[in-house]
């Protein structure tokens, strides 16, 4: 059931918010059931710094499909050293498993199943028992997210989402990450403007490095 923002905020205007504001107004309203959503992109690295700094016990989820990069995984330990945190962790099957049940390398013959195993299927567990998530979407990854707006009801997992750097851009992004001297995901600087999972992406910009060739540019957590 479609639920409208003023229930939550009232008359505050959400569009006229800075992002620090979006994030301090799902604080108040949400905290401690809101968590952040973290792929341990350079979104996250601001998001996860803005959101600490106003509430050092904000909650943190991570989805570890079990094939991401190597620099994704070193990215997410300089994260939680630098905090003192722990970031929650849901992940699908092991590949092991997966291999048993559905054969070897998923990815390649059916990614959406593969994603629905290692990411929606985990979500679905992260987001049970919250009132709402925060998540890096912003309007100028690509032409599905352009309405993106920073604070709505999720109807397909029924709680609030919030959005605060939706209208940001690269550059905007880039700029607070080097005021704050935050760890940041090496990938972006060897050319990849998104990062999933090892099998799924190359550098590219915007969101065209994943699934190349496939058809595919969402993995089903946010479109
Ligand atoms: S991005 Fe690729 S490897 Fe990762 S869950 Fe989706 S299909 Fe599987």
């Amino acid at each position: 059931m479609e639920r409208s923002v003023a229930e939550l905020v009232g008359g505050t205007d959400v569009e006229a918010l800075t992002a620090e504001e979006v994030v301090e107004t799902v604080l108040e309203r949400l905290h401690p059931g809101v968590a952040l959503a973290c792929s341990f992109q350079k979104e996250e690295s601001v998001l996860l710094d803005m959101l600490l700094e106003r509430e050092p016990r904000a909650r943190v989820f991570a989805l570890d499909t079990h094939v991401l990069f190597p620099e994704t995984y070193a990215v997410w330990r300089q994260l939680e050293q630098r905090y003192g945190i722990r970031i929650e962790v849901f992940e699908g099957p092991s590949l092991g498993r997966q291999a048993a049940i559905h054969g070897e390398a998923l990815w390649e013959r059916n990614p959406d199943l593969c994603c629905s195993i290692r990411k929606i299927g985990p979500l679905g567990a992260a987001l049970s028992g919250l009132h709402g998530w925060i998540t890096g979407v912003r309007r100028d990854q690509s032409s599905s997210r352009t309405a993106t707006p920073k604070l709505g009801w999720d109807d397909r997992h029924e709680l609030w989402k919030a959005s605060p750097l939706a209208d940001w851009t690269d550059d905007d992004v880039w700029a607070y990450i080097r005021e704050r001297d935050l760890p940041v995901n090496p990938l972006h600087e060897r050319g990849y403007a998104s990062i999933g999972c090892t099998h799924c992406t190359t550098p590219g910009t915007g969101r065209e490095g994943r699934w190349v060739g496939s058809g595919k540019t969402e993995c089903g957590l946010h479109a």
